[in-house]
Order: structure tokens, then sequence, then C-alpha cells
């Protein structure tokens, strides 16, 4: 790390969905994925930034899978909401392999595996220097973890909510299906709601707007990209109140 580097932000609160963990596979949790994703945080916090983490789930269960097989929409929220509690703690073990210090926080209590969400609790555990992983997203069904995590920023008085994506950025159009897609660097919510971005659902974007949180979006799948965007490096799309 050059003598010069510093982080742009203070605390962070990082998204990783669900399909982050995956890897390559189709289902489930990539061993090695979770691994490279715990060291690049390691990196980050040695970097001298106090981090908490939301996790997803959709790389096991989501809710709306479930409703058009014909389940409760509630009852598979619910279920959906279980599954970022594994992420959680399969991303706990890999982070403390790191030698980092770490407490899940769970919306839906579950005392025998974790602690459950209190808002005074987790900024004590950042101070401390721990890292925080929020489990169950809000804890309530027909939310997402994109919402969570809008929320938990708010919460944490986070200078920033990095969502951590498969590609380095916001798009005109899916660059994957279309080559001409262009790729933006600075946005504004306006824009991203008016355009109809894929970024995060309105309710997140309202959120961080109300209360002037920036989104920065950025490739989780690029080595080292997490710890050069919160130096403001790299590439990234960076979305605020006036882009
Ligand atoms: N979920 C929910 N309430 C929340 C957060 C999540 O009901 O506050 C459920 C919902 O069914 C969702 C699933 O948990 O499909 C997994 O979360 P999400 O789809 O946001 O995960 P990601 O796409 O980030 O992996």
């Amino acid at each position: 790390m050059p003598d010069q580097a510093k982080p742009a932000y203070r605390r962070i609160l990082l998204k990783l969905s669900g399909e982050a963990l995956m890897g390559r596979q189709d289902y489930g949790l990539d061993p090695e994925m979770v691994r490279r994703i715990a060291s690049e945080v390691r990196a980050v916090h040695e970097f001298g930034v106090e981090l908490c983490i939301v996790i997803g789930g959709g790389n096991i269960f989501r809710g709306v899978s479930g409703a058009s097989a014909g389940m409760d929409r509630a009852s598979a929220d619910y279920m959906g909401m279980l599954a970022t509690v594994i992420n959680a703690l399969a991303l706990q073990s890999a982070m403390e392999s790191e030698g980092l210090h770490t407490r899940v926080l769970s919306a839906i209590p579950m005392q025998t595996v974790c602690e459950p969400y209190i808002r005074r609790r987790a900024m004590r555990h950042m101070e401390k220097g721990r890292i925080v992983i929020f489990a169950a997203g809000t804890g309530n069904p027909f939310f997402t973890t994109d919402t969570a995590a809008a929320l938990r920023a708010t919460e944490m008085n986070c200078d920033v909510l990095i969502k951590a994506t498969k590609v380095d950025g916001v798009y005109s159009a899916d660059p994957v299906k279309h080559s001409d897609a262009v790729r933006y660097d600075r946005l504004s919510y306006r824009d991203v709601m008016i355009q109809d971005l894929k970024v995060m659902d309105g309710s997140a974007i309202d959120l961080c707007r109300e209360n002037g949180i920036p989104i920065l979006v950025f490739s989780i799948h690029n080595t080292g990209a997490l710890v050069d965007v919160v130096q403001s490096r790299g590439s990234f799309t960076l979305i605020s109140e006036k882009g």
C-alpha cells in the first residue's frame, strides 16, 4: 500500500448479495470465494476503515421463488431471511480465520447462534473495532436485504453504502447482454429512479436519498477492488444527490 494511500470513508456499510458468495457455482456457498471476500474485508479493516456488512440470501432462497411455487409469500420471505443467517455464519467463520473480530447480529432473534440486533450494541461493537454482520435483513417479510442495507447504513451513521455486484458499476443496460452498454461514473438518485436503472429497489434508493447516504457500486469479482474503492480508486459508480 503506498504511503499516501488514505481511505475516503471513515465508516462503511458493505452490501454483499448471496450471489457474491456463490462464486462460479449455481447454488450455495463457494468456500474459496467466501475466503477471498474475507481477506479483502481484512485489508479494508487494516486500512483503518470501520466496517459493517449486510448479507443477502439469494444464493440459497428467495421469497419470490417460493411464492411463485405456490408458497405463502410471508413464509417464503422468512425462509429467505433464514438463508441470510446461514451466509452470515459462513462469512463470520471465514473472517475469524483471517484474525478479524466479528459479531453476527440478527434481526430475527436466534440467541443460540448469534446476537439479536440492537442498534446501540452494534454501534459499540464497531467502536471496539469489531466487524458487524447484519443477518435476517430487516426482519420483516416483503422487504429485501438492499432495503436492510440502506436502513442499517442510516442507523449506523455510515458515510457510504458500498454495493458489491458482478459488474464494475451501473450501466445503461446489462453489459453482459449488450456490448454497447455505457458505464456511468456518477449518477444522481433521481437519475437512477427516472431511468429505472437496476441498482437497488426503490425503497432502498429512497432511504439513502432521504438520509444523504451515497451508494457506491463496484465489482466484487475484481480482486483487490474493495480496498481500491474505499480510496475512491478504480472502477465504480457513485450515486449521490447531485450525481
Ligand atoms: N427478505 C425479507 N425481508 C428482508 C430481507 C430479505 O423477507 O428484510 C427475504 C426475501 O425473501 C429475499 C430473501 O430474504 O428474497 C433473500 O434476500 P435478498 O433477495 O435481498 O438477497 P440477495 O439478492 O442480496 O442475495
